[in-house]
C-alpha cells in the first residue's frame, strides 16, 4: 500500500478546493518560518530568496514584530477606523510622513494591499487635478483589479480574458538598457526614450487630460529593470510642469530593498505620492499611500477607506518594522547583501554565459538568461527548468520579465552568510541539473 504523505494529502485538497488561478512557485506546505529559513510541515529546510515577493525584509516572524502583533490583539483586534478611531493608526501615519522623502508637509491614508493602494492614489490623483488620464509605463506591473490590470502591461497571465479594462490607461516607454538597439550608445539610448516619452503626449495623451504618471522607481515583476537616473528625473520634471501627480509606486522596492528606505532616493526626485505596502508590515496585509497635504486633503470625508483598511493589528507591526529598520540598518545591509549576491552570480556567469545580464539596486538583484549572450534573446524555458528545480529542492526562488527570463533574487534582509551559501549551492546545483 502506498503510504501518502500529509503533503501529498494536502496538495490533493488543494486541487480539489482552490482554484488553479492562484499559481504556486513550491508545491510545498509551510509549517513555520525564522528569518531566510521556512520549514514545511515535514520537517525539510527551505532557503527563502523571495520573501513572499519582497515582502519580509525583516525576515520572517521577527521577535519584534510578532511580540507587537500579540500585544495588539490582546487589546483590539480592529473596530473600523470609520466606526472608533485608535492610537497607532495616526501614530503611523505620523511615521510615515517622516521617513518618506521630501520635507513638505504630507497626509497618508491606510489600505489593504498594493492594488488598492495604487487604485486610491489614482482616486486621490483625479479629485486634486480634475483631469482622468493615468500614464503607465510599459512593463510596468500594478496589480490584479481592474483598474491597476489595466495599468500593468504583461498581458499572460494578468490580464487575457478578463477585459473589459478601465479606460483613459496609457502606456508610456520606460528604458530597458540592457535590450537596447546595439547600434545606439547608452546616452544616445536614454535621450531617445525621453523624447520618446515627451512626444506621447503630443501623440496619445495630452497632458491637459493627465491626472497622473505611476511609476515604479525600479520595474519588479518587469524583470528588475533600473532606469536611468535622467529618465526618472526627466519625467518628474514634466509632471511637475504639466500639473500631472507624480506617484511612485514603492511597493516591491519600498523599506530598505535597494539599499536606501525608499528606492526613489537614489533617483535624487521627491514624488507627489508614494505608494507602499509587501514589506510595511512584515507579512500582515496592509498599504498606503503617503502624499502632499494639499493633493490628499481634497477628497471629501467618506470618499476614500475600507472595512479592514488600517487595522490596529497589521499597523502594530508596521510600526515594528519601521523601528527595526532603523535598529538594524536593513538598508544598509542590503547594499552589502545585493553585493554578495552578485559576486555570486559573476561566478556563476563564468560558467553559464546564458546568464546575459546582471542588475540591481541594493538587495534587488536579477539576473537575465538569455539563448545567446550577442542576441541577447529571452530563454524562458531555461528559467523555467532552474527555478523549478529549486522549488523542488530547498530553495524559494521566483522569475520574473515579460517574457519570463528573468531570475530575480529577493531574500529577507535579515539573511545570514551560512543561508546565502546554503541557497547559492542550491541555485548552482539548479543551473547544473537541469
Ligand atoms: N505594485 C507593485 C510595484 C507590485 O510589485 C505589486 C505586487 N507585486 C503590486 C503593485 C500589487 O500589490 P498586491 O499584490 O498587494 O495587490
Amino acid at each position: 500500500m502506498k503510504v501518502t504523505t500529509k503533503t501529498e494529502e494536502l496538495l490533493e485538497k488543494r486541487q480539489k478546493y482552490v482554484v488553479r488561478a492562484v499559481s504556486n512557485g513550491s508545491l510545498n506546505f509551510a509549517r513555520e518560518a525564522k528569518g531566510a529559513t521556512v520549514i514545511d510541515i515535514e520537517g525539510n529546510e527551505w532557503i527563502d530568496f523571495a520573501a513572499g515577493i519582497g515582502m519580509i525584509n525583516v525576515g520572517h516572524n521577527h521577535p519584534k514584530v510578532v511580540e507587537a502583533i500579540k500585544a495588539q490583539v490582546d487589546h483590539v483586534i480592529h473596530p473600523g477606523f470609520n466606526v472608533i478611531m485608535y492610537e497607532n493608526y495616526v501614530e503611523l501615519a505620523e511615521k510615515l510622513c517622516e521617513v518618506t522623502p521630501g520635507t513638505h508637509d504630507k497626509q497618508v491614508i491606510l489600505l489593504n494591499s498594493g492594488a488598492e493602494a495604487v487604485e486610491n492614489a489614482v482616486k486621490i490623483a483625479r479629485r486634486y487635478t480634475k483631469k482622468s488620464g493615468v500614464v503607465s509605463f510599459t512593463r510596468g506591473y500594478h496589480g490584479r483589479t481592474n483598474l491597476t490590470m489595466g495599468m500593468t502591461s504583461k498581458v499572460k497571465p494578468y490580464k487575457e480574458g478578463f477585459g473589459p479594462f478601465a479606460p483613459e490607461i496609457y502606456k508610456a516607454p520606460y528604458p530597458y538598457l540592457y535590450q537596447k538597439p546595439a547600434g545606439e550608445t547608452e546616452v544616445e539610448y536614454v535621450d531617445r526614450i525621453i523624447a520618446e516619452f515627451k512626444d506621447f503626449f503630443l501623440t496619445t495623451v495630452s497632458p491637459e487630460m493627465v491626472a497622473c504618471v505611476v511609476m515604479e522607481p525600479l520595474q519588479g515583476e518587469g524583470g528588475f529593470i533600473v532606469p536611468p537616473k535622467k529618465f526618472v528625473q526627466e519625467i518628474a520634471k514634466f509632471c511637475n510642469e504639466n500639473n500631472i501627480v507624480f506617484i511612485a509606486d514603492e511597493i516591491q522596492t519600498g523599506f530598505g530593498r535597494t539599499g536606501k528606505l525608499f528606492a526613489i532616493e537614489h533617483f535624487d526626485v521627491v514624488p507627489d505620492l508614494i505608494t507602499v505596502s509587501k514589506s510595511l508590515a512584515a507579512g500582515m496585509p496592509l498599504s498606503g499611500v503617503i502624499g502632499r497635504k494639499e493633493i490628499m486633503e481634497v477628497s471629501e470625508p467618506g470618499q476614500l477607506g475600507g472595512t479592514y483598511a488600517g487595522s490596529p493589528t497589521a499597523n502594530a507591526a508596521a510600526l515594528a518594522v519601521i523601528e527595526i529598520m532603523k535598529e538594524e540598518k536593513l538598508p544598509e545591509r542590503a547594499e552589502i547583501i545585493g553585493q554578495k549576491i552578485e559576486n555570486k552570480i559573476k561566478a556563476l556567469q563564468a560558467k553559464y554565459p546564458e546568464i546575459g545580464d546582471i542588475r540591481r539596486l541594493g538587495a534587488m538583484v536579477a539576473m537575465e538568461i538569455v539563448k545567446d549572450p550577442v542576441t541577447r534573446e529571452a530563454d524562458k524555458y531555461r528559467v523555467t527548468d532552474i527555478a523549478n528545480y529549486a522549488n523542488q529542492h530547498g530553495l524559494l526562488l521566483l522569475t520574473a520579465g515579460i517574457k519570463g527570463n528573468v531570475i530575480r533574487f529577493l531574500p529577507p534582509l535579515v539573511i545570514t552568510d551560512e543561508e546565502l551559501e546554503k541557497g547559492f549551492a542550491i541555485l548552482e546545483d539548479a543551473f547544473a541539473n537541469s
